[in-house]
């Protein structure tokens, strides 16, 4: 797994989120650097910030799908950020009314847990 297949698989996801443009930017007069992404949609905009881009980008995902309701098996879905975003393993608190959407390496994608 690389760290550009998971920005690659996390700007499609948000894309299929409904996004119609995606910007990213960065704030040099702070240090660290900091890495803005704002996605924009038919009622506004929202946005994620990181000390890098993947960073950005996951956490605007992150805000998109969290809580959001899976068009697959219609339960809550929740994001499972990968080893390459958090620097740790991943884990998370299942539950059986959740569908945790997760970066898979087989599909290089991000995909719901419902789904094969
Ligand atoms: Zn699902």
């Amino acid at each position: 797994m690389s760290e550009i297949d998971v920005q690659t698989a996390t700007v499609d996801m948000i894309g299929r989120t409904g996004a119609k443009n995606l910007q990213i930017g960065y704030l040099d007069e702070i240090k660290p650097t900091a890495w803005v992404a704002m996605a924009t949609f038919d009622r506004g905009h929202k946005t994620g910030s990181g000390l890098s881009l993947p960073e950005a980008l996951w956490v605007l995902l992150e805000g998109l799908v969290d809580g959001g309701v899976c068009q697959h098996c219609h339960k809550v879905t929740t994001l499972l950020a990968p080893t390459e975003i958090t620097g740790h393993p991943a884990s998370v608190a299942l539950s059986a009314a959740t569908c945790v959407y997760t970066y898979r390496e087989d599909v290089k994608a991000i995909r719901p847990g419902c789904q094969p």
